[in-house]
This record gives structure tokens, C-alpha cells and sequence, in this order.
């Protein structure tokens, strides 16, 4: 270790020096007017010339840079205080030797007191728990052939079917099958079987025909302990800790820095090989803590919105909300999500908690990302746990959906609509037999976009259309949130049999699967799979969250429908429509059905369909009911829970029979 000053000595200096040469002072707290920097080596930059770091920190009044051999104990091997020309600047320190293999720590001093050490928050690569940042050469942890990593083809938005998924939900129940269970490489063993010989894994994702994959949170967060990797933890993950490096938990090795780089860069490079895009959920609005923040210990207060007392706003929920809005947090948000998609391939963002962050960033996100692709997927929760601080208007929700081109956001009013409501268990919805829910799911079906046969007071939310296009919403009855499908089912509907249960699930399904829009459902509800009740399996053990693949095999009926499902969607562009134009060109419900049926008509070939017309109808009786039909030989594509793309039966006339609790498909 090299000699050094005491910090005490050198913080006074550091304050004399700031003084002498600063003309205006910053502010603590003065948020806004805190100089911005836009350089693009925060923090660190490392190379032939040497290691270069550099930190963003105006109130500071001095700054340390610790050097290490080990991610986690042990003495610094160097310790260095960073410097700066004036308080419009930020901290520098610079080594001449291009420090590979070594970590590293800042700390600042700032009202009088040294803060926590803290990895910064640029940083790339971290060892064990994320606590200190590593300097490692990133090229080396591009796994063979990734130069020729192409991101699977995609037209139009419409086009995508999401599959969101839990790593550790997937493949660590002993039925996947797969020896990284729980792991980032779990995506990239192909041949994987469940005891009954079903396809798990990539395999099984490829059988069922969905687009993309969207994992729940995997940047590195804080509520697993990674060195401990055999015990049997769990975490959703929205505690983040480091935004821009990969979970360690998920690697095989969270003490060395670049495995888990490597390792979640094999699993992007497997799906694309295998046609799949991959979909990271990304949770810029709240951190794990709050003081304790690698926010908090780099510029403390800047990146968060505070409340009239100066403490935590928290719209989150989760005890902290962060500051879009404010110039550095809008491009640290921007410049993270670029570097996902840049670095590790990825093809889509989904914003936890979108409302709380401002109209203006998630512009800016989608700009950037048209620059490197437009296919590149951009959706969120356009909600919060409470109202934000900054003016509603100004937010990202729901509701201002239609000022944020080519940004998607969750429907919860086709979802609640058809399933019933999302907290209160019992509550019922158009699938299970609710009356008064037509309108929300006709709002469903067009995409949330205005139509003129949709009467938008009796939508159960929204009393307005929020899309442009129907590009621009999420369609689905269930996510990692709340009680899954079967769960809800069985809550809803305790006195029905596991086949009735089914018959309703895939009801909801096939609204979804046919809505105008994105659809998206939650892992493994295609076999069945339950959360034995559990609403918010945040933290769950196995027990709960993994996904038992031998229902595969007990439930297969129940996957082939979902799988002819999704078949019949890639097949048929008119349930892929991209524009607001095109659906109210082509799409008119069937006016005069009665109560708790919605049909509707998709003519003219719409999208270029090879079908000419297609009636589509769903029944959310306890009875089979007659609706009238436009007259003619019809194909019969579903009926009665049961899907024939071949359309092999047909009927004719101007009437038709939908069976109870079932949807009705109808094509010439
Ligand atoms: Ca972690």
C-alpha cells in the first residue's frame, strides 16, 4: 500500500483548494442548477493510456478512489484522492498502468462526514454482492461468435407475443431438467425434458411460438446474497443496486467479475439463435435503499425527488422515487438502457413503474434506441404506488400514453376486465362470468385506441382511448404480479372442476391472443402452473415459484391450445393490425349480441389476411348462446375451448352457436 495523507488533512485541503478557485458555489440541494457533466467516461475508462476515473459530484468537497485486489475484505492496495479544476467539474484521478484484474471504490466527503465507500453508478463489471466496481477488459467477455449476433427478425411491433419469465422459476424445479437451474446459461441448454419426456427450456419457449422473452429484473440487485449460491434464495429482484451490471446469483460465479457478463451475454446469444428476442425489466424509479444508494453515496439528494419535508418522496412504494426529470438521473436512465442494448444485445425494455418517471425521458429512451434500432421494444407500468411528485401531466402513465410514440403501456382494463380484479381474489371478470364487462374488453380488442362503437364510460378504468396505435399497449390477463391465472381462476370460481378452470383460462387467453395489440402472459401459465394462492411471491420460496414441468404432460390439451393459440395469431396478420386507421378500417363488433358476448368482424382482408372475413366471439356465460352472423359457408377455427387452424368443420348460415365460457372463431 502507498503512503497517504490522513483523510481528515486532506478533506480541509480539498475544501481550501475548492474555495480559492470556485467563483459560484453550488448549492447542497439546489438540484437543478447543479452542473451537469456530459462527458462519456463517468467513472471509469481503462486502456493502453492507463485507468481513468472520474466522478460526477459537485458538493463534494473531496473525493477518494480505493484500489483492491479482492471484490469483497482485504486492504486497499492503493488509495488516491481525486481532483478537480473547479466545482463545474468532476473528480479525476488517473493511474498510468491499465489496472485489470483489480477493483475499486469511491468515497466522498461531503457535510463534514466521509460516506460508505460505494462502486459509483456507471459501473460495468462488480465483484460478489456488487459492492466494489472491477476493472475488466469487456471484450473478453464476448462469448465465441458474438460478433455475429443478429437480433431476430421483426416487422411491426403487433407482431411480438411476450413470454415473461423468472430465471429461477423456469428451470431450477428438478422437472426442467437443465443443470444451470436458476442460471442466466439455463436459456442456453437445448435437449432439456421433463421426466415424461416434454420439451422444457429454450426448447419448450420454441414448441410454444412465442417472440420474445422478457426476464424479470437480472441487473444486479440487492436482496440475494451472492455468496452464498447454494442456498435456495429468492428475489423478483426490484431492489436494484447496480444498474449496469448483470445479477451475480444468476452467473455461476459471482466473485468473478466477468462471468456473469459473460454468462448473460451466452443466454441473449442462445435465444437469437433460436429466434427469440430478449426483453430486460428495467426498475430506474426506486433504488433497494435510499441513503445508503451508490445514488446517495455519489451525489447525495440529486437523484431523488423529496417530499415537503424534505425527506424520501415515494411513489414507488418502495421507499424512494428517483428524479427523471433532473438533466443527469434523464441521461443516466437514457445512457443505461443505450448500454443494455448495445453491449449485451438486448431487444426490449420493460419500465417498471414507468408513471413515475417524466414524458421527456422515455422520449429520450426511444430516440436513442431508434438510433440503434427501432425494432428495439419500449413498454411499461403506466401507473405508481402514489402520486408522484413532479405534475401528472408531466408523468409517464397510462393515461399520457398517446403523447409517447412508440412507447407501450400495460392495459389493466382489458386485464381486470376479463379476469376480474387484480387484489381482490374473488372478484370475477368477463372469462369467469362477470356481468358489465363488454366494454372493457371491446376497449381491449381495438387496442385502446378510439373506436366509434365502444361506449368508453363503461370501460372500467379508462373512461378514454390512450393510444395512437394499438402498437402501443400490452394485452394480458396476468404477470409475476398478483395471483396467477390459475390461481385467480380456482379464487374466483372455487366451486369449479380443474377442466371448467381451464375452459375459463383459456377464455381469457384467446381474448388476449386475438386482441389488436401486444400480448403477453406469464411463464408457464401454458401448462397450468399455480403459486398455490400466493398474491405477491416477491420472495417466495421453490415451493412456490418454480414451475413443476410434469404438468406439462398432465395439461398437454391445455398447452396445445395455447400453442394453435399463438399459431393462429403469427399466421393471421388481421389480428396483428399496426395502426389506429387499419383497425377501424377493418375491425366492427356485432352490434345487438346479448349480454355478457362480444363479437366482432375483422373484413376485407384486413392486414392482407388470406381470410377474407373472420368473426370472432366470446362468450362469457354459463350458457351456450346464438349470435347472429354475416350469412354464408363458414370455417370453424374455434369452438368450445378447442382450436382447429385447419378450419376442417364448417357451418352455414347467418346464425352461429357459442358454447359456454368459450370463444367462437369463425373464418372464410
Ligand atoms: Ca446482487
Amino acid at each position: 500500500m502507498k503512503h497517504f495523507k490522513s483523510l481528515a488533512l486532506l478533506a480541509v485541503a480539498s475544501i481550501a483548494m475548492m474555495t480559492s478557485c470556485q467563483t459560484t458555489p453550488v448549492a447542497e440541494g439546489d438540484y437543478d442548477n447543479y452542473p451537469v457533466y456530459k462527458g462519456d467516461d463517468l467513472e471509469l475508462t481503462v486502456g493502453e493510456n492507463g485507468t481513468k476515473f472520474t466522478l460526477w459530484s459537485p458538493t463534494a468537497d473531496s473525493v477518494v478512489v480505493r484500489i483492491y485486489n479482492e471484490g469483497m475484505g482485504g486492504e486497499p492496495v492503493e488509495m488516491r484522492y481525486m481532483e478537480r479544476k473547479s466545482q463545474q467539474e468532476p473528480w479525476r484521478a488517473t493511474f498510468d498502468e491499465a489496472l485489470y484484474g483489480k477493483f475499486y471504490t469511491f468515497s466522498i466527503h461531503h457535510n463534514g462526514e466521509w460516506l460508505n465507500e460505494t462502486p459509483g453508478v456507471y459501473a460495468r463489471a462488480v465483484g460478489v454482492n456488487g459492492r466494489r466496481a472491477a476493472i475488466i477488459d469487456m471484450a473478453a467477455t464476448n462469448p465465441e461468435g458474438w460478433e455475429n449476433d443478429v437480433r431476430p427478425a421483426l416487422n411491426q411491433f403487433t407482431d411480438i407475443i411476450i413470454y415473461e419469465m423468472h430465471h429461477r422459476d423456469f428451470s431450477i424445479h428438478a422437472s426442467a431438467g437443465n443443470q444451470y437451474g436458476g442460471k442466466f446459461l439455463a436459456l442456453t441448454q437445448e435437449g432439456t425434458q421433463s421426466p415424461e419426456g416434454e420439451m422444457t427450456g429454450i426448447d419448450h419457449l420454441k414448441e410454444l411460438g412465442i417472440t420474445h422473452v422478457h426476464i424479470l429484473p437480472s441487473y444486479d440487485y440487492g436482496s440475494v446474497n451472492e455468496s452464498r449460491p447454494d442456498s435456495a434464495q429468492y428475489n423478483w429482484g426490484y431492489d436494484p443496486v447496480n444498474y449496469n451490471t448483470p445479477e451475480g446469483s444468476y452467473s455461476t460465479n459471482a466473485f468473478d467479475p466477468a462471468t456473469r457478463i459473460r454468462e448473460m451475454k451466452q443466454m441473449v446469444q442462445a435465444l437469437h439463435k433460436n429466434g427469440i428476442r430478449v426483453i430486460l425489466d428495467v426498475v430506474y424509479n426506486h433504488t433497494f435503499v435510499g441513503d445508503g444508494s451508490n445514488f446517495s453515496l455519489t451525489t447525495p439528494g440529486y437523484y431523488y425527488r423529496h417530499n415537503a419535508e424534505g425527506g424520501y418522496a415515494d411513489a414507488s412504494g418502495c421507499g424512494n422515487e428517483t428524479a427523471s426529470e433532473r438533466e443527469m438521473m434523464r441521461d443516466y436512465i437514457v445512457n443505461s438502457v443505450k448500454y443494455w442494448a448495445t453491449e449485451y444485445h438486448f431487444d426490449g425494455f420493460r419500465f417498471d413503474l414507468m408513471g413515475i418517471h417524466d414524458i421527456e425521458t422515455m422520449k429520450a429512451v426511444r430516440a436513442e434506441l431508434d438510433k440503434i434500432d427501432p425494432t428495439i421494444f419500449i413498454y411499461g407500468e403506466g401507473w405508481a404506488a402514489a402520486a408522484p411528485v413532479i405534475p401528472g401531466e408531466q408523468c409517464a402513465m397510462k393515461a399520457n400514453a398517446y403523447k409517447m410514440p412508440g412507447v407501450a403501456v400495460f392495459s389493466d382494463d382489458l386485464r381486470d376486465g376479463v379476469k376480474g380484479h387484480f387484489s381482490q381474489a374473488t372478484g370475477r371478470g368477463f372469462a369467469t362470468g362477470e356481468k358489465g364487462c363488454e366494454e372493457s374488453v371491446k376497449f381491449g380488442i381495438v387496442g385502446a385506441i378510439q373506436h366509434p362503437q365502444i361506449n368508453y364510460e363503461l370501460v372500467n378504468y379508462s373512461k378514454a382511448p390512450y393510444t395512437n396505435h394499438p402498437t402501443q399497449v400490452i394485452n394480458y390477463v396476468s404477470c409475476h404480479d398478483d395471483m396467477c391465472l390459475t390461481d385467480k381462476m380456482r379464487a374466483s370460481m372455487p366451486d369449479a372442476d380443474e377442466k371448467t378452470l381451464q375452459r375459463y383460462a383459456r377464455l381469457a387467453q384467446t381474448i388476449v391472443f386475438t386482441s389488436q395489440g401486444v400480448p403477453f402472459m406469464f411463464t408457464g401459465e401454458e401448462i397450468f402452473r399455480d403459486k398455490k394462492g400466493v398474491h405477491n411471491s416477491f420472495c417466495s420460496p421453490d415451493e412456490i415459484n418454480a414451475i413443476d414441468w410434469s404438468l406439462k404432460r398432465a395439461n398437454r390439451e391445455h398447452f396445445d391450445y395455447y400453442r394453435n393459440l399463438i399459431q393462429l395469431r403469427k399466421s393471421h396478420p388481421a389480428f396483428r393490425l399496426a395502426t389506429a386507421e387499419l383497425v377501424n378500417k377493418h375491425l366492427q363488433f356485432i352490434e345487438g349480441t346479448p349480454e355478457q358476448v362480444v363479437a366482432y368482424t375483422l373484413n376485407d382482408n384486413a392486414g392482407g389476411d388470406e381470410w377474407n372475413q373472420i368473426v370472432v366471439a366470446f362468450n362469457g356465460s354459463s350458457e351456450a348462446v346464438e349470435i347472429e352472423i354475416p350469412e354464408g359457408k363458414w370455417m370453424v377455427i374455434a369452438n368450445d375451448a378447442t382450436i382447429d387452424l385447419a378450419g376442417e368443420k364448417t357451418i352455414e348460415g347467418n346464425k352461429a352457436t357459442i358454447a359456454a365460457s368459450a370463444a367462437l372463431i369463425l373464418a372464410r
